[in-house]
């Protein structure tokens, strides 16, 4: 059995695997322009961000229905769970289907239908997390919020993503003022494609308690200080960072050098459909490409715990930290 981990990082819709994206436009009469799943299977080896996004909101047009997004969530789930996920913090883009006519509730329903009964039928623990596109306007993230009101006791936080460069966090301070004073906990992708300033910004503008991607805090050492001592998480996913090339290779990822500046660093899969590979996957290929030991595996697996947003539940995650403390990595 793989090291117990949660995974903070993670797009259902980057979930979507070619069988289930056929048989979902099959139950709902979408035409794919694709043959076959192996067919469809090569166009997921895409080249670069824009290709990727191209495919990714194309292939959005199979979820329809709130079955459709329950199976989405109930296949991630059941992937997850055979790579040892104990707690999932899942995001999702609602902007992405209301703009295609599929209602708001159709979606946090459909996925909760899945995540509502996680602990019994995976035995995993879910929390749900709404993305706003940064690259629609700020006006679109406010309406989005106040139309995910009814649905806040299914929503735990609000985070941000899509395409970085040219959206920086400040764009967003009014919609995170707001989900603020509705309780809710705020992430945003930060420092993926787009420079360090972009990282104190969702820290100071927007308050954010945990920074996606964060990788290119390295560039700014007064920046690595400042979140070491305010012992800030970061969701590092290392597959994705080299298959939308933000490394060049996983030999070269910077996570050692994180992990070395005490940095609270964790490992996560983003859109493990699309980037080669689910949680799991993520760790066996750091553990080879840069040969971390088990006091670094079981560092990283802890701090995915540490980092979640588990403060409604501190049994469990004293309950999930045990297990990684016991985990025998022989
Ligand atoms: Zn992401």
């Amino acid at each position: 059995m793989p090291v117990p981990k949660a995974e903070l990082h993670l797009h259902i819709e980057g979930t979507l695997e070619p069988e289930l994206a056929f048989a979902l436009a099959a139950r709902n009469g979408v035409e794919l322009p694709y043959a076959d799943t192996d067919a469809l299977r090569h166009a997921y080896r895409f080249e670069d961000l824009q290709s990727f996004l191209n495919l990714y909101y194309e292939l959005m047009a199979v979820l329809r229905t709130e079955a459709d997004f329950a199976d989405l969530a109930d296949a991630y789930l059941a992937r997850a769970a055979a790579q040892g996920v104990r707690h999932a913090e899942i995001f999702f883009d609602p902007q992405a289907h209301t703009a295609r006519g599929v209602a708001l509730g159709t979606v946090v329903e459909g996925l909760w239908r899945a995540l509502g009964r996680s602990e019994e039928t995976h035995g995993i623990s879910t929390q749900l997390i709404m993305c706003f596109l940064r690259d629609e306007s700020a006006e679109s993230a406010l309406e989005t919020l106040r139309a995910a009101e009814p649905y806040l006791d299914r929503i735990v936080g609000v985070g941000l993503d899509s395409a970085e460069v040219g959206h920086p966090p400040a764009k967003f301070r009014e919609v995170y003022e707001a989900a603020a004073a509705l309780g809710l906990r705020r992430v945003a992708h930060a420092g993926e494609e787009g420079p360090p300033a972009y990282i104190t910004e969702a820290l100071d503008v927007l308050g954010v308690e945990r920074v996606d991607h964060g990788l290119r805090c390295m560039e700014d050492p007064a920046l690595v200080e400042r979140l070491v001592r305010e012992r800030v998480p970061l969701t590092l996913c290392p597959l994705s960072n080299v298959r939308l090339r933000t490394v060049g290779t996983l030999a070269e990822h910077p996570l050692p050098a994180m992990l070395d500046a005490g940095l609270l660093c964790t490992v996560n899969s983003d859109d493990p459909a699309y980037f080669g590979g689910y949680a799991g996957d993520n760790f066996d290929a750091v553990r080879e490409a840069l040969g971390l030991g088990e006091e670094r595996l079981r560092e990283l697996a802890r701090n995915s715990f540490v980092a979640s947003f588990l403060e409604h539940d501190e049994e469990r995650r004293a309950r999930y930290l045990a297990e990684v403390e016991a985990y025998d990595f022989r």
